[in-house]
């Protein structure tokens, strides 16, 4: 086992160069805050995007925008309708380069414009603001790490493909393939910039998650004159929710919350449509079968009713991240490249979910909370450390320095994955 304990001559020109970074980082991170981009800020995604890509062009890499895919969504009459988002960015560095990472992170923000638009400094060391967090500090960071790691001499080792998506928090619908496609294109390792925990903490592994939206068709009639006639969507959707609300309980770590019911419209008309809006969790692959034949079952169970028919939307949109082999080896070499730092990290298993799930999926074992330090995030006191920019973004420059001169075996952490 090679030492992870001490700093190489890269290293320390990394960190030094990183520390004399801090104030330039967080200035260019507020400067990208001050852009609404809330997921469905379509104007505010494809204002930012460009300011991304020129900043990332600074990088010896090649960038380009690519639209994102056009994804399904069912509107509150029970169709589906395809929604448009910004592109996906994507860069890529030296591909035939022997170690390979592929990187991650969202330009998108659960904010809509006019929800939360200042930033404060908190005068504690810590700044409020949208996104600062979660996650346009991450992406600096991450640019700041790739240009400290390509000023130093290990550059031709380690290439990497950097997927950047402007959709995370509402699925990265439009963007999956581009993630799953950039994971597939040979990396050893994947790196996500998403906020670690104000503790600095980290995630260990993750459940998987899933939406569903089950579209219930009835038959209209007048409640008074007819009601025999109709056949109510709400009455069989009713039937269905209590169904999956049930399921809770059943298997270790699943979860099912039905979030929305939507449908129905005045009292004197049987209703004709109800959309049932679930979310399911799991942790693992198996467990996730589980839930999904369950769901089926009792979509069967409620379209098997008299004069009600159905379709159904959805699925396991992230796959579950649990802690295998090649994850617990990675996340060994992670903490011993911190403590080298003077950093004691630890990974705590979470039922959230991120980009790390799908490039799990994808066969890369990877690491998915290497961005800044915050808290309160999805909130409007959503707050940053400040201190943390050149921390955690000479974590990840050392990371790449050892994965390049072979300290971390990216390979073979990678072929661990299929024990
Ligand atoms: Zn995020």
């Amino acid at each position: 086992m090679i030492d992870l304990s001490n700093l190489s001559r890269e290293d320390e020109a990394a960190r030094e160069r990183l520390n004399a970074r801090s104030a330039g980082m967080i200035s260019q991170t507020r400067n990208w805050a001050s852009i609404n981009t809330g997921s469905l800020n379509v104007e505010g995604l494809r204002k930012l995007a460009p300011m991304l890509a020129d900043a990332f062009s600074e990088l010896d890499a090649e960038v380009r925008l690519e639209p994102g895919d056009p994804f399904e969504s069912v509107n509150a009459a029970g169709e589906t309708e395809a929604t448009e988002t910004s592109a996906v960015i994507r860069v890529s560095s030296r591909p035939n380069a022997p170690v390979q990472v592929v990187m991650s992170g969202h330009y998108d923000t659960v904010f809509p414009p006019g929800t939360f638009d200042t930033i404060r400094d908190l005068g504690d060391g810590r700044l409020n603001g949208p996104g600062l967090a979660d996650m346009k500090g991450g992406l600096c960071i991450m640019r700041e790490a790739l240009l400290a790691f390509e000023a130093g001499p290990l550059k031709d080792k380690l290439g990497y493909q950097i997927v950047m998506t402007p959709d995370e928090e509402i699925g990265n619908f439009a963007s999956s393939r581009a993630l799953t496609e950039a994971a597939r294109s040979g990396a050893h390792i994947g790196m996500t910039y998403e906020p670690c925990m104000d503790t600095g903490a980290m995630a260990g592994g993750r459940k998987g998650s899933a939406v569903f939206d089950i579209v219930l068709h009835g038959r209209a009639a007048h409640a008074g004159r007819a009601k025999e006639e109709g056949r109510s969507a709400i009455e069989a959707a009713a039937e269905l929710v209590l169904g999956l609300e049930g399921l809770n309980g059943q298997r270790d770590g699943v979860t099912i919350n039905v979030g929305a019911i939507d449908g129905g419209g005045p009292v004197n008309i049987v209703p004709q449509l109800a959309i049932v809006r679930f979310g399911a969790r799991a942790p693992d692959a198996e467990a996730a079968q589980w839930a999904k034949d369950e769901i089926e079952r009792l979509f069967a169970r409620a379209t098997a009713r008299d004069g009600i028919h159905g379709h159904f939307h959805g699925g396991f949109y992230r796959p579950p991240k649990p802690r295998n082999a090649a994850q617990q080896a990675l996340f060994e070499a992670v903490a011993a490249t911190g403590k080298a730092l003077g950093l004691s990290l630890v990974f705590e298993d979470t039922g959230g979910v991120c980009e790390g799930n799908n490039i799990f999926a994808a066969g890369v074992p990877n690491v998915d909370t290497l961005g800044v330090m915050g808290g309160r995030i999805h909130s409007n006191e959503e707050y940053v450390v400040t201190d943390s920019f050149a921390e955690r973004a000479t974590l990840s420059a050392l990371l790449l320095n050892r994965l390049a001169d072979g300290r971390i075996n990216g390979a073979g952490i990678k072929a661990l994955m299929d024990r």
